[in-house]
């Protein structure tokens, strides 16, 4: 049995038109698991239906939460915000964290996470250390340290890392039952994950647009995790282009 996996996207209120960057669904193709996107939506029956259909899911990058959401008014540095998404994605993850299912919280999905949990954000950081890079996304950039004792560093066997960056935002107030697995130099949470869950697993960075063994293990844990048991894609090494 394969693993179905799925994947939050944004809506362009312009365009009228959900989109998600193809590195997402690339990233869980070649960790051998199957994609597939799930736009907002507004019914609680469909969010219901997404939890029980998909074995595990990636909240993906994107906008701003809501300050709102947490009782804050708007900071003047406050990006792009679209509470529709933030109410569809904090539904999903109740309900993902509910069926024990197993999640890749990725950038905004880790925020998305943390305020789930009863967390909050810092709207947008002061700090010495660039968190918004504008060498290409598969460049890593500023460098994370990873807790010994953590998923994490199971997984990219190392206590210090250089990850992209492409954040504003951070958690502030950790939401409960999360433990912060990295920091980057400067105090700002790259990480988080659940004790006691199967899978859930937030990274303030982008792996799907990294293209080290380390970033791509992240997809094949959660995709095994899904599935229950190891996956492989046969056709992964044709698989170059992403
Ligand atoms: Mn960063």
């Amino acid at each position: 049995m394969t693993a179905l996996i799925g994947i939050s996207c944004s809506y362009s209120h312009s365009r009228h038109t959900f989109q998600v960057r193809s590195s997402y669904i690339r990233a869980v193709e070649r960790a051998g698991g199957v994609p597939v996107i799930l736009p907002a939506v507004r019914s609680d029956y469909a969010v219901e239906r997404y939890v029980e259909y998909c074995d595990g899911f990636i909240l993906s990058g994107g906008g701003d939460l809501d300050p709102l959401l947490w009782g804050e008014e708007p900071h003047p540095g406050l990006g792009e915000v679209d509470p529709e998404r933030d109410q569809f994605e904090l539904a999903l993850v109740q309900g993902l964290l509910q069926k024990n299912k197993p999640g890749l919280f990725i950038c905004r999905g880790l925020q998305v996470l943390n305020v789930a949990l009863g967390g909050d954000l810092i709207q947008d950081i002061v700090s010495d250390i660039l968190h918004r890079q504008t060498a290409p996304r598969y460049s890593p950039s500023h460098e994370i340290q990873i807790e010994k004792e953590s998923l994490l560093y199971s997984l990219l066997n190392n206590d210090s890392v250089r990850v992209n960056s492409f954040h504003h935002q951070a958690i502030r107030k950790l939401g409960n039952g999360l433990k912060i697995t990295a920091y980057s130099r400067d105090g700002i949470v790259e990480a988080v994950e659940l004790p006691g869950s199967s899978f859930i697993l937030g990274v303030q960075w982008h792996p799907e647009d990294l293209r080290d063994e380390g970033s791509f293990r992240l997809f094949s844990r959660l995709v095994e995790s899904a599935a229950g048991h190891e996956c492989q894609n046969p056709e992964a090494a044709a698989d170059v282009e992403y």
